[in-house]
C-alpha cells in the first residue's frame, strides 16, 4: 500500500502566555512512499517523528493537509478504520494476558463481516507468532519474557490484523545493545516477508540507516531529505543532514574558497572549481583521509585508536568545528602516522563537502 501525504502540516497551541507562537511539529510534508517498503523516519528529539507517525496513524488530526493510502482519503478516518498496526516504544502489552490472549486481542473486537471465530483467531494469532518466531512462548505472561520477546509479541499484535500499513514508534530503545541489534535484523526480514507498507522511527542513524530501503530525515518539524541511506550518506544536501548521518561523525570545519582553491586555514587542501570565493564550511567524511607526509592538510596528532582492521587517527585542527579531528584508515597505513608532531594527509575529493556559510546548503564543486 502506497502512502501519499500532501501538505500535511500539525500544529499544537503554545500554552506560553507571553509567547503566543504555535508549535509547528510537522511543517508541509508532501511525499510518497512507495508500496512495499520499509521507511525510516529519522530526526533529532523533538522534530516530529512522534506526531509524524501520530498523524498517519490516526491518533491525531492535522491541522491541514491529506493522507492517502493508495488512492483512499484517510485523513479523515478514524484510527480503527484505516488498517494500521502500531508497535510502541514500551510495548504497551496487557500483564494480566497471555502471549496468545495478547496477539489476539485486536481481533475480538472485530464486526460485522470481519467477525472472526474463536478457531480463526487462534490460528491467526499463531500464524504472527511463528512469523517473529514466539510460538513456543504462547502461553506465558508478558513479565516471563525478555524485552525483545516482548517486542516480538508487539509486533505479532501489530500484525495480527494483517495491516496495510505498519508503524513503528521507536521500537527498539528499550533493548539492550545486542538485542537491539537482533531485533532491527527481525524487523528488516518481517517486513521483507510480509511487504507490508512500514514506517519506522527512530533518532539512532545508524538504525535507520541499517535496514530502511528509504530514509526520511527530519528537523524542526520540516523534511531535510528523502533518499535511500547510501544516496543521502553520499550526497547530504546540506550540513544538518552531513552532521546526522555517520559514525563517527562527519568532520565540520571553517573554510574558504579563494582563487580556486579550498582552504582550512592557510592550507589550500585541494584545487576545485565550481565555487565563487567567499567563507564556507567544509565538512569531510573520517574515512576521506589518505595519511601522506607530503599531504597538503596537517593536523596536530593525538592518538591512535585500534578498531580491528581499521584505525582511528584523533587529531586536532584550530579550524575544526568538532571536538577533535577523527580520521578512519585502513591498519595498514598506520606506519604512516607519525606517533608525536603533525599528521599531514590528502583528503578524496567524494568525501568532502561544501557548505554555504550562512544558509549551510551544499555547494557543488568539482575536483581539478
Ligand atoms: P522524541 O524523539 O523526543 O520522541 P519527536 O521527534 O517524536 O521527539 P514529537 O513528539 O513529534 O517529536 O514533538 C514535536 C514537537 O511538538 C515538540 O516540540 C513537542 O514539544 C511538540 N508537541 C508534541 N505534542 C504536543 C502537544 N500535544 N502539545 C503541544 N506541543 C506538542
Amino acid at each position: 500500500m502506497k502512502i501519499v501525504l500532501e501538505n500535511l502540516t500539525k500544529k499544537f497551541p503554545s500554552r506560553n502566555k507571553k509567547e503566543k507562537t504555535d508549535v509547528i511539529a510537522v511543517n508541509d510534508f508532501t511525499f510518497e512512499i512507495p508500496d512495499g517498503k520499509l521507511i525510516g523516519l529519522l530526526g533529532p528529539s523533538g522534530c516530529g517523528k512522534s506526531t509524524a507517525l501520530n498523524l498517519l496513524c490516526g491518533l491525531l488530526e492535522p491541522t491541514s493537509g491529506k493522507i492517502y493510502f493508495g488512492d483512499d482519503d484517510v485523513t479523515n478516518l478514524p484510527a480503527q478504520q484505516r488498517g494500521v498496526g502500531f508497535v510502541f516504544q514500551n510495548y504497551a502489552l496487557y500483564p494480566h494476558l497471555t502471549v496468545k490472549d495478547n496477539i489476539m486481542f485486536p481481533l475480538q473486537n472485530l464486526k460485522g463481516d470481519k467477525k472472526l471465530t474463536k478457531d480463526e483467531m487462534q490460528k491467526r494469532a499463531l500464524e504472527a507468532a511463528k512469523l517473529v518466531q514466539i510460538d513456543g512462548l504462547m502461553e506465558r505472561k508478558p513479565s516471563e519474557l525478555s524485552g525483545g520477546q516482548q517486542q516480538r509479541v508487539a509486533i505479532a499484535r501489530a500484525l495480527v490484523k494483517m495491516p496495510r500499513v505498519l508503524l513503528m514508534d521507536e521500537p527498539l530503545s528499550n533493548l539492550d545493545a545486542r538485542l537491539r541489534l537482533q531485533t532491527r535484523e527481525e524487523i528488516r526480514r518481517i517486513q521483507s516477508e510480509t511487504k507490508i507498507t512500514t514506517v519506522f522511527v527512530t533518532h539512532d542513524q545508524e538504525e535507520a540507516m541499517s535496514i530502511s530501503d528509504l530514509i526520511i530525515v527530519m528537523d524542526a518539524g520540516t523534511i531535510q531529505q528523502i533518499g535511500s541511506p547510501q544516496d543521502v550518506y553520499d550526497d547530504p544536501v546540506n550540513l544538518f543532514v552531513a552532521k546526522f548521518l555517520g559514525t563517527p561523525p562527519i568532520n565540520v570545519f571553517e573554510g574558504e574558497v579563494r582563487g580556486g582553491k579550498l582552504y582550512i586555514g592557510n592550507e589550500d587542501i585541494m584545487d576545485i572549481s565550481g565555487p565563487s570565493d567567499g567563507k564556507v564550511h567544509v565538512a569531510i567524511r573520517p574515512e576521506g583521509f589518505d595519511p601522506d607526509e607530503k599531504g597538503r592538510f596537517s593536523c596536530h596528532m593525538g592518538r591512535v585508536e585500534v578498531m580491528g582492521r581499521d584505525i582511528s587517527v584523533v587529531c586536532f585542527n584550530d579550524n575544526c568545528e568538532n571536538e577533535n579531528v577523527r580520521a578512519i584508515i585502513s591498519g595498514e597505513n598506520l606506519p604512516e602516522v607519525p606517533k608525536t608532531g603533525d599528521v599531514r594527509f590528502n583528503v578524496k575529493p567524494n568525501k568532502v563537502f561544501i557548505f554555504e556559510h550562512e544558509t549551510k546548503t551544499r555547494i557543488p564543486f568539482d575536483a581539478v
